[in-house]
């Protein structure tokens, strides 16, 4: 499996607009970061994770001509917000598969009316189909999905292990009995907002505890704002096994 990160930020990107912290002014390619989401490829399969605002910049950075489905793991807007621009993808293949929960289909089909009605629709609406997630493993072409369950303050959140990676984005915090679908992991990426505690995100301190917890062969933190500090000077201080994911990364598994 290829895992490529698209987008490596928190919900307002880095830079932040008119900011002159000096991690928004940094020249480093590193330190910019579009909103989070990756994708995923195995045999002829191409899944994307999360639908951004910048999910138009993204396809075009990667050169992705075509896709399989987009999986959702919660309705916020650095999560969601590109779903119009999926109309490119429809266009080519028809309806494009949404994998996501009934509550996140609710809050799109408000949101983003257009695209789901059936009747008067406009014809250059997005195509896109429904395949509604439940806290149970599903197939995904060729490869099962463990969903992972938990909370990003008040809002349930969706994680997805696939073989041995796990992508857990907007945690905050995760019952037991879901950290048990997390043992023995190749890989796992988890969100680490700053080094500052947050209501509802893991800073760096409680991202390193859980991986600690949960010993993964190595760890990616993605989902970092600009108060993380600078990607160069945060990487030097974090265990061997642990990484700063930035966009455009690639790992092959
Ligand atoms: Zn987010
Ligand atoms: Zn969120």
């Amino acid at each position: 499996m290829k895992i490529t990160f698209l987008g490596t930020g928190t919900s307002q990107g880095i830079p932040v607009i008119g900011s002159t912290h000096p991690v928004c002014l940094s020249s480093d390619k590193k330190d910019k970061r579009l909103r989070s989401s990756i994708m995923l490829e195995w045999d002829t399969y191409r899944f994307i994770v999360d639908c951004g605002p910048d999910f138009r910049q993204q396809m075009l950075r990667e050169n992705v001509e075509r896709i399989n489905g987009i999986l959702f793991t919660h309705e916020h807007a650095d999560h969601t917000a590109g779903l119009d621009d999926i109309r490119p993808f429809g266009y080519q293949m028809g309806d494009v598969p949404l994998y996501m929960p009934e509550r996140i289909t609710d809050n799109l089909q408000q949101r983003f009316y257009y695209i789901f009605t059936k009747v008067n629709r406009y014809p250059g609406a997005p195509n896109a189909s429904v395949d509604i997630v439940y806290n149970k493993p599903f197939n995904l072409g060729s490869k099962k999905v463990i969903p992972v369950e938990f909370m990003h303050g008040k809002i349930p959140v969706f994680g997805y292990r696939i073989d041995d990676v796990a992508y857990l984005t907007d945690l905050k915090t995760i019952e037991d009995d879901e950290k048990e679908k997390l043992k023995q992991l190749d890989v796992l990426i988890i969100n680490a907002l700053r080094m500052e505690t947050h209501p509802t995100h893991l800073n760096l301190n409680e991202a390193l505890d859980l991986i600690e917890e949960l010993q993964p062969k190595k760890a990616y933190l993605t989902h970092i704002s600009h108060k993380l500090g600078f990607h160069a000077e945060v990487e030097k201080q974090l265990p061997k096994n642990v990484f700063l994911a930035y966009d455009g990364l690639r790992l092959s598994i």
